[in-house]
């Protein structure tokens, strides 16, 4: 099932973007809570980390070595955060995959 970051992804609706690959597309949180608030999802639409399967190992070993990578290019050399909100438990509110990345 689709959510609004499926829409970003087919250029359905608009988002800031500022990387994007054959696997992965990153763009700005819309209510940003650090300076630098980016939003990395894969372009497969999986719902929470309780759906990924071990074909998704090699997409997630991608994003997250895009995650310094990313935050360097923000500015962030002296560090940064991450987070991965994962069920209605977890207070996850988009059901697509993302990793928060956050600094100031
Ligand atoms: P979650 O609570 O699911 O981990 O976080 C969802 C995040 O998506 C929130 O930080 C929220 O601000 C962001 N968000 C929700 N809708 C949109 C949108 O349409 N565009 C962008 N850029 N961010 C969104």
């Amino acid at each position: 099932m689709s959510t609004i970051f499926g829409k970003i992804i087919r250029r359905e609706i608009p988002a800031d973007i500022v990387y994007e690959d054959d696997r992965v597309v990153v763009f700005k949180d819309i209510n940003p809570r650090a300076r630098v608030h980016l939003l990395v999802i894969p372009k497969k639409e999986i719902a929470s980390l309780f759906e990924l399967t071990p074909e998704d190992k090699d997409l997630m070993g991608h994003m997250m070595l895009l995650l310094p990578q990313l935050a360097k290019a923000q500015g962030l050399n002296a560090g940064f955060r991450t987070q991965i909100n994962t069920g209605e438990g977890g207070g996850q509110e988009v059901f697509h995959v993302h990793i928060h990345l956050l600094g100031n």
